[in-house]
C-alpha cells in the first residue's frame, strides 16, 4: 500500500487525507499545534491517524509522498530531513490533480484570486456547465474530489500551492496581477515571487490559454525574460491590445476571442472599482474561450452577488457609510480601495505588517482620507508614513473603539472604511474574524 504523510490539518490538509484515504492510500496527518476538533473529527470517523502538537521525524520512513499544507514554512527540519531523504513533497492541489481528467481553470496572482475565481465559476455555473470552486476559496480541491469528480475545477491558487506544483496542467490559467505580498517568504526577492506566480503554466502548451494583466509591472518584466509556448491573451484598462484579449474603449469593455468580439458597458458589471473591472474582463475572457455565449456572461457578470470582506456594503448609519474591506492584507488592495472611493474616508487600517511599504498610499491618503484609526499592536510603521498626511490619526486595539471612535469622527456623507492593508493575526484569529467583529461594531452603534 502507498504511503503518504499529510503536514497540516487545515482544509487541505484534511482534504488531502480524506482523498489519500478514498484512494487506499495509508494516511498519517501530522500537525504541530493542536488541531482543531471538527477536523479531528473527521480524520476519526474516516479512521485516518494523526499526531499533533509537533511532527516526528520517524514518520518519514517509507513514505511515497509528502504533501505540505500551504501555511507549513518551507524551512522547518522535517522539510529539510524529506528533502535530505529525497522525499516527493507537493502540495495538495498537486496530489489531487493526478486523480482527475477535469479541465482545470487556475486562478492565482497577488489579489483577486478569490473574487476572480468566484466570477468564472458563476459564469460557468449560470451557463449550465458541471463546474466546481475549489482550491484557496473554501473547500479545498482534493476535499472536493474526495466528494466527487467534476467536468471543470475552477482552482484559486496562492504562490504557497504553486511552489510545490510540478505536473499540474491548467489548460486556462490567470495570473490577475502581481505585486508586493509575503515577500518574507521569497527571500524579499519580486523575481522569486513573481516566478513562483508563474509556475502556473510552467506545463501549459500551445494548445492552453494564459489569461495575464498587461498593465502589471512585475508580470511584463517576467514575460520579457522567459518564453512561453502558451497562447497568451492580455487585458488591459490603459492601452488597446491588438489581437486577442480584452481592453477598455469610452464606457465598454472588449473582449476579442478568434475575430468575435464581445462588447459589455463598464456600468453595468455588478462589481465596481478598477480592481474589479480587471477582475471581471480576465473572468469574461476565460468564460470565451470556453464559448459560452456573450449574452449569459454578460447576465452573470451583472448579477453577480459581492463576497464578504471584499469592499462590502455593510451598511449605513445616520448617513455615514461602512465597508468592510478587511480581505485588503497588503498595500495594493487597499490601493484601489481609497481609490474607489468618492465621499471622505475614515480610514481603518493596521494589523501585522508584512514589512509594508506604505508609500504608494500616501497621495490617494492625502485626497481622500480625512482621519485615520489604526487597529494594530504596532502602528509606528503608520503613524510614521501618514502623520504628515493625515490630520486627525488615533490608535487602538479594540474593534468596538475603532467603529465607535469613527462613527463620532463621522458626518453625514463620509465613509468609514476598513481597509486595513496589513494581516490580521495580531488582533484577530483570521481577515474573516476581523471583518466580523466590525461588522458585529456596526451593529452595536
Ligand atoms: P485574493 O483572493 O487574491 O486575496 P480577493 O478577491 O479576495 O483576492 O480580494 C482581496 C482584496 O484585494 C480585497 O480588498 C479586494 O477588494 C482587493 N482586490 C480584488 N481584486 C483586486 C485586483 N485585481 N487588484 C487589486 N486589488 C484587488
Amino acid at each position: 500500500m502507498k504511503k503518504i504523510l499529510i503536514l497540516g490539518a487545515g482544509e487541505s490538509g484534511i482534504g488531502a487525507a480524506l482523498l489519500g484515504r478514498k484512494l487506499g492510500y495509508d494516511v498519517f496527518v501530522s500537525d504541530a499545534s493542536k488541531i482543531k476538533d471538527c477536523y479531528k473529527q473527521e480524520l476519526i470517523s474516516a479512521a485516518i491517524d494523526f499526531e499533533e502538537g509537533s511532527h516526528c521525524l520517524g514518520k518519514l520512513a517509507g513514505i511515497d509522498y509528502l504533501i505540505k499544507s500551504p501555511g507549513i514554512p518551507p524551512r522547518i527540519p522535517v522539510l529539510r530531513e524529506a528533502e535530505k531523504q529525497a522525499v516527493s513533497i507537493i502540495s495538495e492541489t498537486e496530489f489531487a490533480a493526478k486523480y482527475t481528467k477535469a479541465k482545470k481553470i487556475g486562478v492565482t496572482g497577488s489579489n483577486g484570486k478569490t473574487t476572480t475565481a468566484s466570477l468564472i465559476y458563476h459564469i460557468m455555473d449560470k451557463a449550465g456547465l458541471d463546474v466546481c470552486l475549489a482550491g484557496n476559496v473554501g473547500t479545498s480541491f482534493a476535499r472536493s474530489l474526495a466528494e466527487r469528480d467534476y467536468e471543470y475545477f475552477v482552482l484559486e491558487l496562492s504562490s504557497f500551492q504553486l511552489d510545490y506544483m510540478f505536473e499540474f496542467h491548467p489548460m486556462v490559467s490567470v495570473i490577475t496581477n502581481i505585486t508586493p505580498d509575503h515577500l518574507e517568504r521569497y527571500e524579499n526577492s519580486m523575481g522569486l515571487y513573481s516566478a513562483s506566480k508563474f509556475r502556473i503554466c510552467q506545463n501549459q502548451t500551445s494548445e492552453d490559454y494564459l489569461i495575464y494583466n498587461a498593465d502589471d509591472t512585475n508580470t511584463q518584466k517576467y514575460m520579457q525574460n522567459h518564453s512561453m509556448s502558451v497562447r497568451l491573451l492580455p487585458f488591459s484598462i490603459s492601452q488597446s491590445i491588438s489581437g486577442d484579449g480584452a481592453w477598455v474603449k469610452d464606457n465598454d469593455f472588449e473582449i476579442q476571442i478568434n475575430n468575435s468580439i464581445m462588447t459589455m458597458m463598464i456600468e453595468h458589471l455588478a462589481l465596481q472599482g478598477k480592481h474589479n473591472l480587471q477582475n471581471s474582463m480576465a473572468a469574461a475572457v476565460a468564460s470565451r474561450i470556453m464559448d459560452i455565449r456573450k449574452e449569459s456572461i454578460k447576465e452573470s457578470l451583472t448579477d453577480f452577488q459581492n463576497i464578504e470582506h471584499r469592499l462590502e456594503f455593510v451598511t449605513k448609519v445616520h448617513g455615514i457609510s461602512f465597508i468592510n474591506d478587511s480581505k485588503a492584507t497588503n498595500v495594493n488592495s487597499t490601493w484601489y480601495a481609497l481609490e474607489s472611493m468618492n465621499h471622505p474616508v475614515i480610514w481603518v487600517a493596521g494589523g501585522t505588517d508584512k514589512g509594508n511599504d506604505y508609500a504608494d498610499l500616501i497621495p490617494l491618503v492625502k485626497e481622500k482620507v480625512k482621519a485615520m484609526i489604526c487597529l494594530g499592536v504596532d502602528n509606528s510603521r503608520l503613524i510614521e508614513t501618514f502623520a504628515d498626511s493625515v490630520n486627525e490619526i488615533l490608535e487602538t486595539q479594540s474593534m468596538k473603539t475603532a467603529v465607535e471612535r469613527a462613527y463620532y469622527m463621522g458626518s453625514p456623507g463620509d465613509v468609514v472604511l476598513l481597509s486595513p492593508s496589513c494581516a490580521s493575526f495580531d488582533l484577530f484569529e483570521n481577515f474573516e474574524d476581523r471583518g466580523n467583529k466590525f461588522k458585529f461594531a456596526i451593529r452595536e452603534l
